[in-house]
């Protein structure tokens, strides 16, 4: 493995990989911290049953990379990391989290980490005991609360700057928005479409019980079955659900201008982003537009404050017409346009940071 490691982290430009292992608890875990040009690595903790440590290497690896990302294009501070602890969500225990916690202190401050798929914020109550670097806290331990609200917020800013680029207003009264996906997202998503923007829309998830209850708010909203979202005639499609749903078997059947949601890993492959460039289809890219969330975790790695992550959460608007711009003057899909303005955000903070000063600033 050890070859393995060198050449990947050479390949993707990662800086440092720890493996973590504690024989009583049974952790066992690998941090690695991609880029920390822009500040801290920033990236939370996924558990998954691996088939293999070579599956979670890679994973750990990859999602990393895509934290200095998401973490360099929304503006905030830190830098990509990712732990990935191996083993069955359902055995987890509090010594293996406090174990966790021990070794993120050993990095002081260096990198700081959360929940993630298979891993809850109670889970992290036991890091806490044991760690400073703890993001993404339940309220009554200093954290900002579901992060639902923000990265709805997020989105909603999102789709009026897609609406901007693509018709010249952000308004988005009497566009037509299918929304796939009623969950914590979704809902709020709907509320800032009716209520804020008068927007209408055609909306379906897999549970009935979800609409159902957006019915009970908004009986005018129209519903589909959830494999007909894809074909709605609409000026916006907006993923809220699952990751890939923009593939080799929906793609063809889109009628929309912009697909813009808050849904992670919207493009199965990245040639589906080169797809919807070609069809003149507007992508927000899903890292951008989603970002709300990490942008109040990070809030809380200083003092949570409400006003202040809303105030920059507002920016993905901004940030994503710098985008478009990108992507119009460059001929590239706008997942390329957002990479470009990572790696030109990174270069000119690295050349900056060249000065020598007697001591950095806290
Ligand atoms: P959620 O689990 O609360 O909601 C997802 C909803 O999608 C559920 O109601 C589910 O029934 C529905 N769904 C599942 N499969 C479906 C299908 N095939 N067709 C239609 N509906 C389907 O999740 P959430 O917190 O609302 O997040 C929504 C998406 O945004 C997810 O992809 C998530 O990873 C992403 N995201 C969320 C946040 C956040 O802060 N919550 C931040 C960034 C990204």
């Amino acid at each position: 493995m050890s070859e393995q490691v060198f050449r990947e982290m050479e390949q993707q430009g990662h800086e440092q990989v720890i493996f973590n292992y504690d024989k009583k608890t049974g952790l066992k875990a690998i941090i690695a911290i991609h880029d920390t040009t822009l500040g801290p690595a920033l990236g939370g903790c996924r558990m998954m049953d691996y088939e293999s440590d070579d599956d979670a290497l890679t994973d750990v690896l990859r999602l990393s990379k895509g934290m200095t990302y998401k973490c360099g294009v929304s503006g905030v501070d830190y830098g990509g990391g990712k732990t990935v602890m191996i083993g069955d969500p359902e055995q987890k225990n509090e010594g293996m989290f406090r174990a966790l916690g021990r070794f993120v202190q050993t990095m002081r401050g260096r990198y700081y980490t959360g929940t993630d798929v298979g891993t809850s914020p109670d889970d992290f109550i036991h890091s806490m005991r044991e760690t400073d670097c703890i993001v993404g806290r339940p309220v009554e331990f200093g954290g900002g609360g579901s992060t639902a609200i923000t990265t709805a917020y997020g989105v909603w800013q999102g789709l009026k700057a897609s609406a901007k680029a693509k018709y010249g207003t952000d308004s988005l009264s009497g566009k037509k928005v299918a929304v796939q996906g009623l969950g914590k997202v979704g809902q709020l998503l709907v509320k800032h479409l009716i209520e804020d923007e008068g927007a209408e829309v055609v909306a379906t998830d897999i549970s009935k019980d979800a609409i159902e209850e957006l019915k009970s708010k908004y009986s005018q909203i129209e519903t589909c079955e959830p494999d007909q979202i894809y074909e709605v005639d609409c000026d916006i499609f907006s993923p809220n659900a699952l990751g890939a749903v923009i593939n080799d078997f929906t793609i063809e059947k889109l009628k929309c201008d912009i697909v813009a949601g808050s849904a992670n890993n919207q493009l199965q492959e990245d040639k589906h982003g080169d797809i919807l460039f070609e069809k003149g289809i507007l992508y927000a890219p899903d890292y951008v537009i989603n970002a709300g969330g990490l942008i109040q975790a990070a809030d809380e790695v200083k003092e949570f404050n409400h006003d202040r992550v809303m105030k920059t959460t507002a920016r993905i608007y901004e940030i994503l017409l710098d985008i478009f711009k990108i992507s119009e003057e460059k001929r590239v899909p706008t997942y390329q346009a957002a990479n470009i303005l990572v790696e030109d955000r990174l270069d000119t903070v690295a050349e900056v940071r060249k000065n020598f000063l007697v001591e950095e600033k806290k």
